[in-house]
């Protein structure tokens, strides 16, 4: 694309909320968010289909949840790239419609009568219309977009949030963190340095991320959260009192009737607004009883009522901190996002915990999307002067020979990241290799998480260790790897883009990098054993070679000496002893090396030494 071709299209800024999405765009007079044509910027991100199988978006699905429970699809961002098992595990009855196993995988997927949909297709039903509000607000079609999702998101989750935009007939050209969007929004950019905490507490999610700002560069160092805490919980209290109140007036047997009790949850809402604004909120409660019942609501009781919670939010705050090795007076900045960091309280903690003034300037609601605005400006050809970095979140490399996990790309390394290594074949005339491509932080990739798997193909017979396989780890600015592997004598070459078959969620990624700390001197010895499996295997197979050539002059005695070597090292190799092993491959590589030295040229020498690391044969291999 020419940079006249790229300054001219129009590209979007999206905010894919779990409750709300929104787009926004930089106009003349800079980032403005795009409404809907009643007026209303948030779009619901509820999917509600009809009987005639049809489909309605937004408000108006989102009113239909309480009448068509199973009908109406909510919250599916907590879906995307997941697997039925996490699903069931985290959001068991919270979701009303039903959610079940894809017969072809893992994965969640959304059965409306037994018609299947994927995360992403619902998505995209949302991104549609997101789609078709941005175009009647701007009159022209739009085709591209930058869309924001959780820090904390994995490959396989922003891969989906890609397809989804794929799906919606968008292109996404960038995958934005949050948090980034929003010290974007801010114009937290080139002319600051430093670290940045993103406060973000929604309805029903609460996330809080370090950003480090270096020279127009944001890194997301740490994030922490709670993907059950916010606002909604908020309502449930109030709905508690709202309920003490009603039974003091109904019999003590009496039953509410779901839609009363939904009307309550919305009054609760209504009400914890209100409080976030005046002192005392008050509401008659209508339940066919002689008089409705009147309800009122100091600030200081809600305020006692929800102070737990947010702790909570404070501790996640210090833990995210800890991480990410910054002391809270270090921090430079906090910002506000999120409806609910409307509540005084909130602010008041959130100032006083981490000593800064809070940005609280711009709507809490919309400022992710402004900031997807700000970086799809900067990808349309507007602002040039900003870079925007974020990290791997766990390492990433290859099955070698015996199990072994190697990594090219480790953890917290920034994205574009690159990474090459070359390996070798372990068996001779080895002609195709499987590339199996791992996720994780331990040693053996039995403990890591597959990622993909592909062949390179059309390697010439050779002997084993003589094919040069370099391996090429890409990892690209929105997360996405390529593999690519290539033997350089041959100069056959293969590749895949790791779609990741599921997702992790923030906790589990946690719970590894524990683990690989927990596990981390079984793994090592576990690792050396393999390491030196494929020390003994190497020359075995080397002296082996080299005795089975007609042209060595060793004696008698000296064959029946190796073989009988041979034969021990063989024996230990199948073992556990890593000691012994390890002793009689330093003892039996000075013999042979001392043989080599002895007798033979420089190529056999390199045949008994040669330690490159290998892949594991191809199962195919004859
Ligand atoms: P979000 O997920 O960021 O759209 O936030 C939605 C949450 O913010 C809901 O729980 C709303 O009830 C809550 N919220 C919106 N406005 C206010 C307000 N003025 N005071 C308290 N909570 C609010």
């Amino acid at each position: 694309m020419t940079e006249k071709q790229a300054s001219q299209e129009i590209v979007i800024g999206i905010d894919l909320g779990t409750t709300n999405s929104l787009a926004a765009i930089v106009g003349k007079d800079g980032p403005r968010i795009l409404h809907q044509r009643d007026g209303e910027a948030l779009i619901p991100s509820v999917v509600s289909f009809l009987d005639d199988g049809s489909h309605i978006v937004g408000e108006k699905a989102r009113h239909r949840a309480v009448t068509h429970p199973r009908h109406t699809v909510h919250s599916v961002k907590r879906l995307m790239g997941q697997n039925i098992d996490e699903v069931k595990q985290r959001e068991s009855d919270r979701l009303g419609y039903q959610v079940v196993q894809a017969k072809d995988s893992l994965l969640a997927r959304i059965d409306i009568d037994g018609k299947l949909y994927t995360p992403q297709e619902i998505s995209a039903m949302i991104l549609g219309e997101v789609r078709r509000t941005a175009e009647e607000a701007l009159g022209k079609p739009v085709k591209s977009a930058v869309i924001t999702v959780p820090a904390y998101f994995d490959d396989a989750q922003r891969q989906a949030t890609r397809d989804a935009a794929k799906i919606a007939g968008l292109q996404a050209l960038r995958i934005v963190n949050e948090p980034t969007a929003a010290a974007l929004a801010y114009g937290l950019d080139t002319s600051r340095e430093g670290t940045v905490v993103v406060y973000d507490l929604g309805g029903g999610t609460f996330d809080v991320s370090v950003l480090k700002i270096t020279q127009g560069v944001y890194k997301v160092s740490a994030t922490a959260g709670n993907t059950h805490l916010g606002g909604d919980d908020f309502d449930m209290l109030i709905v508690d009192f709202i309920l003490d109140a009603v039974k003091e007036h109904i019999a003590s047997d009496a039953t509410i009737p779901p839609e009363a009790m939904q009307q309550i949850r919305l009054s609760a809402e209504q009400l914890k607004q209100q409080l976030s604004a005046s002192e005392t909120a008050a509401l008659e409660i209508d339940l066919d009883l002689e008089e409705p019942v009147h309800f009122t609501l100091s600030r200081a009781d809600f305020e006692t009522a929800i102070r737990p919670l947010i702790d909570e939010t404070l501790a996640c705050c210090h833990s995210a901190l800890t991480d990410a090795g910054i002391q809270p007076e270090a921090v430079d900045e906090v910002v506000m996002v999120g409806g609910s960091t409307r509540i005084p309280l909130v602010r008041q903690l959130v100032e006083k915990d981490l000593g800064r003034k809070l940005h609280v300037e711009l709507d809490p609601d919309r400022v992710v999307a402004l900031g997807a605005s700000i970086q799809a400006d900067i990808l349309s050809g507007g602002t040039k002067d900003l870079l925007l970095l974020d990290v791997i979140p766990l390492s990433l490399g290859i099955e070698t020979v015996g199990g072994a996990f190697s990594k090219l790309v480790t953890r917290n390394s920034t994205v574009p990241a690159r990474a090459t290594e070359m390996f070798s074949t372990s068996v001779d005339d080895q002609t195709s290799i499987e590339i199996n491509v791992f996720q994780g932080e331990r040693e053996l990739v039995r403990d890591c998480r597959q990622l993909g798997a592909f062949k390179l193909r059309g390697i010439p017979p050779m002997p084993a260790g003589l094919p040069r396989v370099e391996v090429t780890f890409l990892v690209d600015a929105d997360g996405v790897l390529t593999v690519t592997s290539r033997e350089q004598r041959s100069e056959v070459e293969a590749s895949i883009e790791v779609v990741p078959s599921h997702g992790l969620t923030r906790d589990e990624v946690k719970d590894i990098i524990r683990n690989s700390i927990k596990m981390a001197r079984d793994d090592f010895l576990a690792r050396d054993l393999v390491e030196l499996r494929n020390k003994a295997n190497n020359l075995a197979t080397g002296t082996r070679r080299v005795l089975a050539m007609p042209e060595m002059p060793f004696t008698d005695e000296q064959r029946q000496d190796l073989e009988t070597d041979l034969a021990h090292l063989d024996s230990l190799a199948k073992g556990e002893d890593i000691a012994e092993l390890r002793a009689k491959c330093d003892a039996f590589g000075e013999k042979t090396q001392a043989l080599a030295d002895q007798a033979i040229g420089e190529a056999i020498k390199a045949e008994l030494n040669r330690e490159q690391s290998k892949l594991p044969s191809s199962p195919q291999q004859p």
